[in-house]
């Protein structure tokens, strides 16, 4: 039976550490700052930015709330964060996505100062992660670099397949592990025999938005089984699960995340630290 990578516990340890830097930098007379921006009153962006609220307080960080209607223009919400980006005491801006129809998402994050940019989205910090320059890293795929690091797994020369090309997860994901030296192989809708692939991964990240797709037939024994998905199967039930069959899985996995409990909560405590990193 699989090990369970416990991202609950590792990514509350990963909130303490940011605490402790806050009150550091509190001690040299510097306050924390994430600026959230919501557009419209999306039920899951609600729920979203309440978590992200409350994981700065959590960490001793200023959570600034901005919210504008759906019928705001594209226009008050660049102006908005122009004011933002020259504000001193901000540190990070968030603007929850995805935003209403009528928004261009592409121009909105490219506004953001880079230097700002806590999600990692803008292209100057997707170019920086390419060619190996500091800058802030998507958080989910920066959370499973951090999950698979605290629980001993060694990624220089294994051979690493992550399913799925995102902007947010996969693409980010596969140039972290490049990062780490791993050997990494990237599949997608349009890959040929993606059993054949998969089966050779010592580590195998799913990131493709479909419930239970991956069972134990696409993966190696002794594989570290990292799964991205989130879904609620049943819309009248709390139950979730993920991209992966974990009851399939656990039994020839050697390590694997749990849904709920695996990568879930990693994307807000990196979040937290991406903030921490740019008062730092
Ligand atoms: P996405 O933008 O929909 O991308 C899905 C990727 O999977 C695409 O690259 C797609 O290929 C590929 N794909 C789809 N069907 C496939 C198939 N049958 N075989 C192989 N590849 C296939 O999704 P995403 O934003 O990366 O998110 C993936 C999942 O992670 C979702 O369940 C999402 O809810 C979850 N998620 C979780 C967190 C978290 O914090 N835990 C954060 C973000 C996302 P093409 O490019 O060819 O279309």
């Amino acid at each position: 039976m699989a090990e369970l990578i416990d991202g609950k516990l590792i990514s509350s340890i990963i909130k303490d550490e940011c605490k402790a830097r806050i009150e550091k930098l509190k001690s040299e007379g510097k306050e924390v700052a994430l600026a959230v921006i919501q557009v419209g009153d999306d039920p899951a962006s609600s729920v979203y930015v309440g978590n992200k609220k409350k994981a700065c307080e959590y960490i001793g960080a200023v959570s600034l709330s901005y919210h504008l209607e759906e019928s705001a223009t594209q226009e008050e919400l660049l102006e908005l964060i122009d004011k933002l980006n020259l504000d001193d005491k901000v540190n990070g801006i968030l603007v929850q996505l995805p935003l209403p129809k009528s928004f261009d998402e592409d121009e909105v994050i490219r506004r953001i100062d880079p230097d700002k940019d806590v999600d990692g989205f803008h292209p100057i910090n997707v170019g920086r992660l390419s060619i190996g320059e500091k800058g802030f890293v998507s958080c989910t795929p920066a959370g499973i670099i951090e999950l698979l690091k605290r629980s001993n797994v060694s990624i220089e020369g294994k051979e690493c397949v992550v399913i799925g090309r995102s902007n947010i997860v996969g693409k980010p994901m596969a140039m972290l592990m490049l990062r780490e030296n791993a050997t990494v192989t990237v599949c997608h809708s349009r890959t040929k025999d993606l059993r054949e692939v998969t089966k050779r991964a010592d580590i195998l990240i799913v990131a493709i938005g479909k419930p239970k797709m991956i069972d134990a037939s696409y993966v190696k024994e002794g594989a570290v089984v990292i799964d991205v998905g989130i879904h609620r199967p049943d819309p009248d039930s709390k139950k979730l699960c993920g991209d992966v069959d974990f009851e399939s899985v656990e039994k020839i996995a050697s390590k694997i995340t749990p849904v709920p409990g695996g990568v879930g909560p990693m994307t807000i405590a990196m979040l937290m630290n991406n903030l921490v990193n740019s008062a730092e």
